[in-house]
């Protein structure tokens, strides 16, 4: 014998059923075949609400009947020929009109029990299996109706019934062996108890139903057909790059959807497993799609770790007292009173200090839980030896589940690692002694995110998904946008990345997409895209709370700067070639670094100083390897030593100043360049990353530009500049006198930095550093007599945004 169970969208429309139809068909024939069936999808959520709005005393419950009623004739008078409709129209009919009885009833009492509940529900089985039968008897296959209320027999816990197995398989089996037929249409779900009064076997119960009957008939096979091809490594509603789980054991599937893996219900596996019936699942919608087989072993090979799931809407209940300690039977006594009123516990933790327990259950139970609990120990509370129950609500619970994680270790480091580096704050953890599942109750709005990093953790044939949300999408930001977008082939083909740019801002707009911008068409989309403030954006990128997420600034705007440490706090990484953060007061980049520290998140900004050179990395490498820097000089201005590169008194300096800034080499307000403000806070940065506590004004600056030109707007500049044109040209032939260069040159010494113009003389490092060429040279405890020195185009925003790329890609490897 097989049995076979079609769930709720198998049979949601009359299409559907035709391929359920066909399905069974192919298979009839050798065997007796049992078909289990749920009701029509989604009408046991309305027959749910149509009685709640009864109790409530809400007439749209006519409306909620109607559109049952509706549903079911249009599905008949779509898939019975119009001959064979009436008896099957009529007994439709019939049912709802019992249905519309019970609800007027409950209408009129204002009044809804469980037993009740568990009557109006029942007709969504009795009518999905009732029509089913009239199918197949139109089409020419006999099949048998069979009341699955007459086969299995429960308590009376509605909602939720008991099996009684005894009773239950000795009437199953009494039944198929003196039947005849050799097709058995039953409803899933529903049972009765042994008044004969209607139960039901819980939400999802129709693969119980099937697993019952197989059980007891000992069944050659079960079959679960459903919407999706097989068990998945996760919830395919939450991770996109699921995997089929080909072959599982009995023990891992009912862990798996104990913890929530909807696509099979529970207490279905136990059943089954104690006859060692294998269970299939498969998809009705691509019968061909091989499907997931449950059976007593599971792979060997691969993963250790079998699959993950969630359940949210769960709270944390907390029994907490030194009154506890050493003292037995008070675990007894919570779980007594969870027990005495039917509160499902899903999760427990006790610490070894016997000062408290942790329990998880539903939240629909957390009020009743806090009332008979407390009520349990009221004396222990009101003498002050435990705490009145604490409870959390908005959790949920992850889980990792694998038989073979008890042969690996690392698991529970690696899962507690993977959701701590996207900032997955862990509330309760448990691991099962069969070392079958690790799981953590985490917040309810950290789910999506922690079951997809830890997706990326465990299952090494996919890809790790990078969310970028990027700030600035000028000159900068331009260019960083087409490299990406130029790379991503290449990023997800070698370094099995996915970098999604899933949010662009400008001073104006916003543009946001979580499947990814569209790169090819970014300006576009920008410009139609709503408008928004960075404050804005950035509160909306924390409430996304996706998995993975950079934050990008190439702005050069203060107030964005202002947003890191917000973002830091969230484990959200920053990169930022906006170098204010860093070079404002020493105390904000203080907080940054610890912020970054704190949240496991990195704080990126290798461009704040020579453009895409590996500077402050190499600096970083240097301390982190226990070298010490004693000294640093350096010419940090791209634009400096272009200005004085191409100014040899020829043309006006204010003309080579233009020519800079036309090309992209200045800052956003050439000012910054030229006053030697902008190298100042590149050698701060440097001091700073040195271990220095240093601010701007602790730098000295020997500024050649005449006070009358930093006055005013940019316009001025230019103006005064050439009013200036003899100062600038005596600055040069000083130096070209003595065969010199001017350079402007930035040191670090015992402490103190400095910034001016030099003259250099063709015997030094500078001299040869032609463009818009950066240099540093490195004096270290290790680099004594020769520096290291690191050289090279430091300015412009081709190399600025490789700079920010590599620092994205490095934020990566966190
Ligand atoms: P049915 O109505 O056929 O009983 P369900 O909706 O109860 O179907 O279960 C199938 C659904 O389970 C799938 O559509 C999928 O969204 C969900 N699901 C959750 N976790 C998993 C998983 N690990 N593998 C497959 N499906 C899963
Ligand atoms: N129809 C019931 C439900 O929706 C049982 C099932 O589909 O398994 O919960
Ligand atoms: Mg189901």
């Amino acid at each position: 014998m097989q049995v076979i169970k079609f769930g709720g969208s198998s049979v949601a429309s009359a299409e559907n059923i035709n391929k359920v139809v066909e399905i069974v068909r192919s298979k009839t024939g050798t065997e007796k075949l049992v078909v289990v069936v749920s009701a029509l999808g989604g009408i046991t959520d309305l027959l749910l609400q149509c009685a709640g709005l009864a109790a409530l005393g809400n007439e749209a419950y006519k409306t909620n009947l109607q559109e049952i009623e509706t549903r079911h004739l249009n599905t008949v008078k779509e898939l019975i020929p119009v001959t064979q409709q009436s008896s099957v129209l009529s007994n439709v009919k019939k049912m709802c009109n019992e249905i519309e009885d019970i609800c007027n009833g409950i209408f009129l009492l204002g009044e809804l029990s469980e037993r009740t509940k568990d009557k109006i529900v029942s007709y969504g089985e009795l009518l999905s299996s009732q029509l089913i039968t009239a199918k197949f008897k139109s089409v020419g296959t006999d099949a048998e109706w069979k009341d699955a209320r007459t086969l299995i027999i429960t308590d009376s816990s509605f909602g939720a019934a008991l099996v009684n197995f005894a009773k239950t398989n000795e009437t199953i089996n009494d039944y198929f062996s003196q039947a005849t037929a050799s097709l058995f249409i039953l409803p899933g779900f529903i049972a009765s108890d042994a008044n004969g009064t209607t139960t039901t076997l819980g939400r999802g119960g129709s693969d119980y139903t099937a697993a019952i009957i197989a059980g007891a008939v000992d069944a050659k096979v079960l079959e679960i057909w459903t919407d999706v091809s097989g068990m998945m490594t996760a919830d395919p509603r939450i991770v996109s790059n699921i995997k089929l789980i080909p072959k599982i054991s009995y023990q891992e599937a009912m862990e798996l959807s104990h913890f929530g893996a909807k696509v099979i219900y529970p207490p279905t596996i136990q059943p089954v497993m104690s006859r060692n019936i294998p269970v299939w699942i498969k998809n009705t919608f691509a019968p061909a799609d091989e499907g997931t087989v449950i059976q007593n072993e599971s792979m060997t090979n691969g993963s250790a770790i079998r699959g993950i799931s969630s359940i949210n809407k769960i709270s944390l209940i907390s029994l907490e007292g030194s009154g506890m300690v050493g003292i037995p039977g008070f675990s007894k006594r919570l779980f007594e009173a969870l027990a005495n009123h039917k509160i499902n516990v899903i999760l427990i933790t006790q610490s070894s200090s016997e000062h408290s327990i942790c329990v998880a259950i539903e939240s629909t139970n957390a009020l009743l839980a806090k009332q008979v609990v407390d009520n349990a120990f009221a004396y222990e509370i009101e003498t002050k030896k435990v705490e009145p129950l604490f409870v959390e609500k908005e959790l949920a619970i992850v889980a990792l589940v694998g038989d073979n994680m008890k042969s690996h270790t690392g698991i529970a480091g690696r899962m507690f690692s993977a959701m701590g580096k996207n900032g997955v704050n862990i509330r309760a953890i448990a691991q099962g002694s069969s070392e079958r599942n690790i799981s953590a109750v985490i917040a309810l709005s950290d789910v999506s995110k922690a079951v997809n990093v830890l997706h990326e953790a465990f299952f090494e044939t996919t890809y790790k998904q990078v969310n970028v949300f990027i700030a600035g999408a000028g000159n900068v930001g331009g260019k960083l946008l087409a490299q990406l977008n130029q790379q991503l082939t290449f990023l997800k083909s070698s370094k099995r990345l996915v970098v999604k740019v899933v949010g662009l801002t400008n001073s104006k707009k916003a543009l946001l997409n979580d499947e990814g911008i569209d790169l090819d068409n970014w300006k576009t989309l920008l410009e139609t895209a709503p408008s928004g403030t960075i404050n804005e954006y950035i509160d909306t990128i924390i409430a996304k709370n996706l998995r993975n997420t950079i934050f990008v600034d190439v702005t050069a705007s203060d107030v964005v700067a202002t947003c890191y440490n917000k973002l830091l706090q969230k484990s959200i990484a920053v990169v930022a070639c906006n170098k204010v953060a860093c070079s404002s007061a020493y105390t904000y980049y203080e907080t940054l670094k610890h912020s970054a520290r704190e949240y496991n998140a990195r704080f990126l900004f290798e461009t704040n100083v020579g453009a895409g050179l590996p500077i402050i990395g190499t600096l970083n490498d240097l301390i982190s390897s226990g070298d010490k820097i004693n000294k640093m000089q350096a010419v940090l201005s791209g634009t400096l030593n272009f200005v004085f590169n191409n100014y040899d008194g020829t043309r006006p300096f204010a003309a080579v100043v233009k020519q800079a800034q036309d090309e992209g080499y200045t800052e956003p307000d050439p000012r910054l360049d030229l006053s030697g403000k902008d190298v100042m806070r590149k050698i701060m940065i440097l001091a700073r990353e040195s271990g220095e506590k240093i601010e701007m004004d602790d730098i000295s600056n020997n500024s050649f530009m005449p006070d009358s030109c930093m006055q005013g707007s940019v316009e001025n500049f230019y103006a005064e500049m050439e009013k200036q044109e003899a100062h600038f040209k005596a600055i040069y032939e000083a130096a070209a006198a003595k065969g010199n260069k001017l350079k402007f040159v930035a040191s670090y010494e015992n402490g103190k930095a400095s910034v001016g113009l030099q003259h250099i003389d063709p015997a030094h490092d500078f001299y040869h550093l032609y463009g818009k060429d950066n240099i540093v040279l490195f004096y270290t405890n290790r680099y004594t007599d020769q520096p290291m020195v690191v050289k090279g185009a430091g300015a412009g925003a081709e190399v600025t945004a490789s700079g920010v790329f590599a620092d994205i890609i490095r934020a990566t490897h966190n």
